[in-house]
């Protein structure tokens, strides 16, 4: 790969010369976390340039409290539970999983769906049940729900709900910015997120906080391309929202899905693990649609919970904390024995330094740079 051994060497050109200039960024999204340490990318940054993971793993920034919720919910006789993989072996309350039959009570009920439309067929072929979707995620997957939704209401699939759980990006990284606590110099923003609401969101972060925003792809040279243009802006106090990924994200975003979304969803105030509760920061039913809402029609509601013990996994998506440095880390949690979300979902940042870091215990330990 000699197009990305050359990046890489103007990075590190780029960065040896501005020797008083640190650069550190946020990496929002969990797949750009995975990109970089399973490609090994953090092992080749340059000194003074250092990339810190986000709160950027859908099923990681979902509190305790939400898994708690859906593991009642999946305890009611009637009712299928449905969700992705990932939400099945997050611990709740009590470290139980909606993959623990005692814990969830019935545990043939959890099924696990590969999207909502699967969710909404199994709630047309089970019409005596109740079929409840675990909705997370971020703006990116909001619509395949809506769409759902709308097909359930075109059909009169009644007996369809769903748990909102959707998080929105903007309001979470405008909550760490105004935190202080938060010592980035700009923000690699995710590139599927940025397919759906394109670059506007981001510009309070430059015009209110001098940060850049780049919006980067996934690829190794995507990323160290991204990397290039946040360390040019910030040498140059240059503060603006770039497009990187522009094969994927146009500077609008996908105004159709948005539409579909706004028909269903607006935004509420929702809870983030380590970050607390946020205000817009996630979707919730409008109020023609509440019958949609399992936690409405089954009468469970949300209640605050503390993480577990031990786990630190609020700090890593805080950005406070690296998942090397928590305690518990590949010792008491490790993939095949999870104490937090972070350690279970293929986004979360704890299990790709687990899989791949450097810091790891190398799980793949005939690892090397590919190139
Ligand atoms: S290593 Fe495990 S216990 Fe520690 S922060 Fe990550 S998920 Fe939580």
């Amino acid at each position: 790969m000699p197009h990305l051994h050359k990046l890489i060497d103007r990075l590190t050109d780029l960065v040896g010369q501005h020797a008083n200039l640190r650069f550190r960024f946020l990496e929002v999204c969990g797949t750009h976390t995975t990109s970089v340490v399973r490609h090994g990318l953090d092992t080749v940054f340059p000194d003074r340039l250092e990339l810190i993971s986000g709160p950027g793993c859908p099923v990681c920034v979902m509190p305790v409290g939400y898994i708690d919720q859906a593991l009642r919910l999946a305890g009611i006789p009637g009712v299928i539970m449905t969700t992705f993989g990932d939400l099945m072996h997050v611990p709740g309350g009590g470290h139980r999983t909606l993959a623990d039959p005692s814990a969830a009570g019935r545990g043939e009920r959890v099924r696990v769906v590969y999207s909502p439309l699967d969710a909404l067929k199994i709630a047309e072929e089970n019409p005596r049940s109740e079929i409840v979707f675990l909705a997370v995620g971020f703006e990116t997957t909001a619509p395949a729900v809506a769409l759902a939704l709308e097909k359930a209401e075109a059909a009169h699939i009644d007996n369809f709900s769903i748990l909102p759980g959707h998080r929105l990006i903007p309001p979470v990284l405008r909550k760490m910015a105004q935190s202080g606590n938060l010592e980035v110099d700009g923000f690699l923003a995710p590139g599927h997120v940025s397919t759906i609401i394109g670059m506007e969101p981001y510009a309070f972060l430059p015009q209110e906080y001098a940060m850049p925003v780049v919006i980067g792809g996934f690829a190794p040279e995507e990323i160290i391309g991204a990397l290039l243009l946040l360390v040019t802006l910030v040498a140059n106090d240059h503060y603006q929202v770039i497009n990187a990924y522009p094969k994927a994200v146009s500077p609008l975003g996908n105004m159709k899905a948005q539409g579909l979304v706004a028909k269903y969803f607006e935004p509420g105030a929702a809870f983030w693990r380590g970050l607390g509760e946020i205000e817009k920061s996630g979707l919730k039913l409008k109020e023609q649609y509440l019958n949609r809402n399992a936690a409405v029609r089954f009468k469970i509601p949300f209640r605050d919970v503390p993480d577990p013990a031990g786990c630190s996994c609020g700090s890593v998506l805080a950005g406070r904390l690296k998942p090397t440095d928590c305690p518990l880390f590949g010792l008491a949690c490790r993939p095949e024995h999870p104490v937090g979300p972070c350690m279970v979902s293929s986004e979360g940042s704890c299990a790709a330094y687990y899989r791949y870091g450097k810091g790891g215990s190398r799980v793949v330990p005939d690892f090397v740079i590919p190139w």
